[in-house]
């Protein structure tokens, strides 16, 4: 890593970690899900709500932890808010290769989020990078297996 995209990877993890984006809960109709990352002692409450068609309507999150596993929850849930749902697994599964294995040129649709790229290196960091993006997995078979709860009356 060059110095400059090191500088630049710390200016936007320590932003996002820092002023996360769309952090708190939604609390109609949506998927909640916890996860943590006990070898760090991060935690993530994501709620996704999904529309009919299951694209991503809205994602929130409320977290605390490293600045690497709350920074990459910020940028999810910027990155997969307003995509169908093949687009989001799809983006699931280029993230997970990202942070896991050497990826020669990682797709623009992960945008900031190929700043983390470098986690791939460490491999307690990785827990990190993908906590927010196993609870959204969770939230994906949650929304599958139909318990999502029944709209209130
Ligand atoms: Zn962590």
């Amino acid at each position: 890593m060059n110095t400059e995209l090191d500088e630049l990877y710390q200016s936007v993890i320590l932003d996002h970690s820092k002023r996360p984006r769309n952090f708190g809960e939604i609390a109609d109709g949506a998927v909640q899900v916890h996860g943590d990352n006990p070898s760090c002692g991060d935690e993530i409450d994501l709620s996704v709500k999904f529309a009919a068609d299951g694209a991503v309507e809205d994602v929130k999150f409320k977290g605390l932890g490293c600045a690497i596993s709350q920074a990459s929850a910020s940028l999810m849930t910027m990155k997969l808010k307003g995509k169908s749902e093949t687009e989001a697994r799809e983006m699931l599964r280029a993230f997970h290769d990202l942070v896991t294995s050497e990826v020669a040129d990682p797709p623009r649709m992960l945008g900031d989020l190929r700043l983390l790229a470098g986690v791939r290196k460490f491999p307690q960091r990785v827990k990190c990078a993908m906590l927010g993006w196993r609870a959204f997995e969770q939230a994906l078979e949650q929304k599958a297996g139909g318990t999502v709860s029944t709209e209130e009356a």
